[in-house]
């Protein structure tokens, strides 16, 4: 039986490898961080998300090490049965104090908080408006409802007013949005959104993984940036990115929401709890983004360093304060050897192009973190201008 799928297969990865669009893994040999060896050479990282340089953290790991020798390494168990332990209350209820919601629910990770949640609140008789430019655990989530499905234009207030108006026969609305689109480094804009919602009667929906932990006065997120965590109805977010960068997801709500989903979301009801080390280190990087704000304004300033030295060296980014800087291209080849050429002078980035961004539109995406030295960001800047082809590539 499977000779045949096999040779289907083998000419389905030979046609992504003819598009140009095969992913290849990146072999790192050290810990994450600002610095890794790749190929027994140390490059300068500017693609991962450990915004706040939390990913191997001192007082994290040591967390971690009392952790494994206090409540032992696995649970075996979903929550529910007997995979809770003081750890996993202990971090739901610091979330919720901290993203100033209700109540908080753990999930194995975000792509399972977004897969489980739209299932339980959203039945036929209910409508979900989702931005066009959604993370993909969302776009599944919303498949696996059996809810109506109304999608706007990125950022688009138009849009959502319109799709909002043909919503309206609806039962329950539920517009849902990333906080921070991870491949432009913008902002949803929230306030305008929780305007609309209360005007057609909608619960508001964000997704901040690319955001909890460094945006906003206290690093609470998107919500608190524009003021509006009493507008918004229901926060998903990752462990996994600036928060320690390990693992784990969560949805932060009002306490009926968080209460039913505990009932019946599948993914936390049938996954196995995320193992007391993560949770652990999770407290402990939340801990530390409570404990002050110097990380958040390193991350900050390194990400308008970043964007002035590249203005001021000719290069096209988008706009905005987010650490995640878009350099801009005129052709997907460009792109494409420009970051073959940083990876020679030792700076990891990665070039994005059609279909993950709109034809005509690549590039290469460079994250800040905390943890680059004005040294390491110039030494990226003064690559990037040494890499740029003195003839248009073709
Ligand atoms: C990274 C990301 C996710 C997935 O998070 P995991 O915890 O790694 O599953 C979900 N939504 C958005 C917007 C993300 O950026």
């Amino acid at each position: 039986m499977f000779k045949g799928i096999k040779s289907e297969l083998l000419a389905e990865l030979s046609d992504i490898e003819a598009a140009g669009t095969t992913k290849r893994e990146t072999e790192i040999t050290s810990a994450q961080g600002s610095r890794v060896t790749i190929e027994g050479r140390p490059f300068l990282n500017f693609c991962s998300n450990n915004y706040l340089g939390l990913s191997n953290h001192p007082e994290i790991i040591g967390a971690v090490k009392q952790s494994l020798d206090e409540h032992g390494y696995g649970l075996s168990s979903v929550r529910f049965i007997c995979g809770t332990q003081d750890l996993h209350l202990e971090l739901e209820s610091r979330l919720t104090d901290f993203l100033h919601q209700e109540a908080t629910i753990l999930f194995p990770s975000c792509f399972d908080a977004n897969g489980g949640i739209f299932e339980v609140l959203m039945k036929e008789q209910d409508a979900i408006i989702s931005d066009e430019l959604n993370h993909a655990s969302i776009i599944d989530g919303i498949r696996l409802s059996k809810a109506q499905r109304f999608r706007y234009k990125n950022r688009n207030l138009a849009d959502l007013e319109a799709q909002l108006v043909a919503a309206q026969p609806a039962r329950r609305r539920l517009i849902v949005t990333d906080g921070v689109f991870s491949m432009d480094g913008y902002l949803a804009p929230l306030p305008e959104i929780c305007d609309l919602a209360e005007k057609y009667g909608a619960m508001v929906m964000v997704d901040d993984s690319h955001a909890v932990g460094f945006i906003g006065s206290t690093g609470a997120g998107t919500p608190e940036h524009f003021g509006v965590c009493d507008r918004v109805d229901i926060i998903s977010g990752t462990l996994g990115k600036a928060l320690g960068g390990a693992s784990g997801g969560y949805i932060s709500s009002h306490k009926e929401i968080i209460d039913i989903l505990r009932q019946k979301a599948r993914p936390y009801l049938f996954s196995n709890s995320v193992p007391p080390s993560v949770v652990s280190g999770s407290l402990k990087a939340l801990e530390l983004v409570q404990g002050g704000s110097k990380l958040r304004e390193t991350l900050r300033a390194n990400a308008k360093l970043f964007r002035e030295l590249m203005g001021a060296a000719g290069f096209t980014l988008l706009s905005g304060e987010h650490p995640i800087v878009p350099v801009m291209f005129k052709t997907e080849a460009e792109a494409g050897e420009v970051a073959k050429r940083l990876h020679s002078r030792g700076i990891h980035a990665v070039a994005f192009s059609y279909p993950v961004v709109p034809l005509g539109r690549a590039r290469i995406r460079i994250q800040l973190s905390s943890q680059h030295s004005e040294e390491d960001i110039r030494s990226c800047v003064a690559a990037f201008s040494a890499s740029v082809p003195s003839q248009p590539v073709k």
